[in-house]
C-alpha cells in the first residue's frame, strides 16, 4: 500500500512539472506569433507560396497551443462552482455556437428540447466545455446531408440529455477506449476532449455514456442530477 501510495504522489509530482512546461511553453509560443505576423506584415512583396508558409508556421503553434490548453485543462481539473441553470436554455445557446459550424459542414440541427426550465446545478464554464466537446466531435464525424438531434428529458430525477449524430460512427474495439486521455483516431486530434468531459461530468454527479446508434452514427447521453446537491 505504501508502494502505491509513493508511486501515486511520484505520479502526481511528474503531473504537476508536466503541466508547469506546458504553461511555460505558452509565452515563447506567443512570441513566435506576434513575431511571424510582424514579419508578414512587413514584407509586402512575399511571393503566394511564401505567404503560405509563415500560414503554416502559424496554424501549427495553434495546433499546440490547443494541445497545451486541453492537457492543462486535464491535468488541473477545476473544482465546479455549481450554480442553479436551466438546462434547456443552456443547450440552445451551445447549439446557436455550433450553428455557423454546422451550417459551413451542411449538418442539420434537430432539437427536442421541453419548453420549460430544466433547473440543474452545474458550473456553467466547466459545462460548457464538456458539451461543446461533445458538440463538435459530433460535427467532426459528420457529413454534408447528416443530422445531428439534441433532445432532453426528464427521467428518474435526472436531466437526460442524448446527442445523437448520423455520421460515421465509433468503431466497436475502440468503444471501450474513446474516454480514455490521448485517445485519438484524427490527424492532428488531442484525444482529451471526451476525458475532460466525462471528468465535468463525473464531478457534477452526473454520467456521460455512450452507444453506437442502430443505423448510422453514435448517441453521447449526459446524465446530470435535478436536485440541489446537498439534497442528495
Ligand atoms: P479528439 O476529438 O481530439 O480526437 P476526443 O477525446 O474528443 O479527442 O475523442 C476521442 C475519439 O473518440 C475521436 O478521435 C473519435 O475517434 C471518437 N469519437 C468521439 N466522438 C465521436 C462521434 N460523435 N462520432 C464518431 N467518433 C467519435
Ligand atoms: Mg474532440
Amino acid at each position: 500500500a505504501e508502494e502505491t501510495l509513493r508511486r501515486r504522489e511520484r505520479l502526481a509530482a511528474l503531473g504537476e512539472m508536466a503541466a508547469g512546461i506546458a504553461h511555460e511553453i505558452r509565452n515563447p509560443l506567443g512570441v513566435v506569433t506576434s513575431s511571424v505576423q510582424l514579419l508578414e506584415s512587413r514584407l509586402p512583396d512575399l511571393k503566394d507560396n511564401q505567404r503560405r508558409l509563415l500560414q503554416i508556421i502559424l496554424e501549427e503553434i495553434g495546433r499546440m497551443n490547443r494541445l497545451i490548453g486541453d492537457f492543462l485543462r486535464f491535468s488541473r481539473p477545476a473544482q465546479p462552482h455549481l450554480v442553479e441553470t436551466d438546462l434547456a436554455a443552456f443547450l440552445r445557446d451551445r447549439l446557436d455556437q455550433i450553428a455557423p459550424m454546422a451550417a459551413e459542414a451542411g449538418v442539420e440541427i434537430r432539437q427536442e428540447l421541453p419548453g420549460q426550465p430544466v433547473p440543474v446545478w452545474i458550473d456553467g464554464e466547466l459545462m460548457q466545455q464538456a458539451f461543446l466537446n461533445l458538440l463538435l466531435n459530433a460535427l467532426e464525424a459528420s457529413e454534408k446531408g447528416d443530422s445531428l438531434l439534441v433532445g432532453l428529458d426528464l427521467r428518474n430525477d435526472q436531466a437526460v440529455t442524448a446527442i445523437r449524430d448520423s455520421g460515421g460512427g465509433i468503431a466497436a474495439e475502440d468503444l471501450p477506449l474513446i474516454f480514455n486521455p490521448f485517445f485519438t483516431t484524427k490527424e492532428g486530434g488531442t484525444g482529451l476532449g471526451l476525458a475532460n468531459a466525462h471528468r465535468i461530468i463525473e464531478s457534477h454527479n452526473g454520467q456521460l455514456t455512450v452507444a453506437a446508434n442502430p443505423d448510422r452514427g453514435t448517441t453521447f447521453t449526459v446524465k446530470l442530477p435535478l436536485q440541489p446537491p446537498d439534497q442528495e
